[in-house]
């Protein structure tokens, strides 16, 4: 017969790592599955200045922090994605590549996926000039020109971040304003190889064998043109990733998992946690407390299933 985990948590980002240590202290037999690296968002954040304690980490190093954290906890991990929950007084998960766990409790921190730009050439040119990981992929461009596609947080902060490497980066979004905060504008307009077009969207990816252009459209004129560059750096949002409760009517119309003050969802046993939830500031700080919050409910629900 199956094992029957108490816990078992999907993702390891900073939501999911944090009810790994909050679940081991309160001695839940826990199995966490991850289908990347540890750390989740973390790990394509170049640098983080608004987590307590750090004035400047890197999202790499404090990714690695909190792994080392849950190794030396020994928590159970599987290196595996999973396709679909099971509803059940004990949850069968099944993984990606055809095996099952069971477990009484499931916390689901899988986080968001990066919104594709969904224009021509885009697929065929990833890894040949279409970059959604700055971090990962920067140093690819030393001297040359890089354009920036959005205007929120992550495609100002990484934009920043690419001026180390590129000689100019241009940031394109929608409209006149962005959405980043406020601190994030200052850093990166005031920088002297940022510059910005507004209300303009791509609207193809041009290049043969690599990226040489994006095609934008103004969205004021209408006028369409070919602006030069050497690599594409969309940072265009996030969708959630909750494809294995999709079937359980769990979610919001967006897709974000819908869960109470007490990370629940309506599905007894099924927790969420971090940006996978539907919330008002998607953080780490915010993420790490949802991770402590489910952790501590799940707890209390195998207690009351006993
Ligand atoms: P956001 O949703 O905040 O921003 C997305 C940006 O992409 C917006 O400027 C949006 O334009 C633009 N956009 C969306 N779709 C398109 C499209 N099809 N074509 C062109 N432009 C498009 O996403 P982020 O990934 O930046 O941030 C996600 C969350 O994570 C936010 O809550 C953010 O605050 C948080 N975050 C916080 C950080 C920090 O505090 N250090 C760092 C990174 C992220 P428009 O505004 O016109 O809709």
């Amino acid at each position: 017969m199956d094992k029957i985990y108490d816990l078992a948590i999907i993702g390891a980002g900073p939501a999911g790592m944090t009810a790994g240590i909050y679940a081991k202290r309160a001695g839940l037999e826990t199995i966490m599955f991850e289908n990347s690296a540890p750390g989740g968002k973390l790990v394509k954040t170049f640098e983080i200045d608004n987590w307590p304690g750090e004035s400047r980490v890197s999202g790499v190093d404090l990714a690695l922090k909190m792994y080392e954290h849950t190794t030396s906890l020994e928590i159970e991990t599987e290196f595996v994605g999973i396709k679909k929950i099971n509803n059940d007084i004990i949850k069968t998960l099944e993984t990606e590549d055809g095996r099952t766990f069971k477990a009484k409790a499931v916390i689901l921190a899988t986080g968001t996926i990066e919104n594709k730009m969904e224009i021509p050439n885009e697929d065929r040119l990833t890894g040949h000039g279409v970059s959604f990981c700055a971090v990962c992929d920067g140093a690819f461009y030393k001297k040359k020109e890089v354009v920036v596609i959005g205007g929120g947080n992550s495609a100002l902060e990484e934009a920043v971040y690419l001026t180390q490497f590129a000689t100019k980066v241009t940031i394109v979004i929608r409209r006149d304003v962005f959405r980043a905060d406020k601190v994030a504008q200052e850093h990166a307009l005031d920088h002297p190889k940022i510059s910005v077009i507004r209300h303009t969207v791509p609207i193809a990816v041009v290049g043969e064998d690599h990226v040489t252009a994006i095609r934008l459209k103004d969205l004021i004129t209408n006028e369409e043109y070919d602006y030069p560059t050497d690599g594409i750096f969309p940072y265009i949002g996030a969708t959630a990733s909750t494809t294995s409760v999709a079937h359980l009517n769990v979610l919001d119309p967006l897709g974000y998992m819908i869960v109470n003050e007490k990370m629940a969802s309506k599905v007894p046993g099924l927790y969420g946690a971090g940006d996978v939830c539907v919330k008002p500031l998607r953080q780490i700080v915010t993420a790490v407390s949802d991770g402590a919050v489910a952790a501590q409910m799940a707890f209390l629900y195998i207690q009351s299933i006993k």
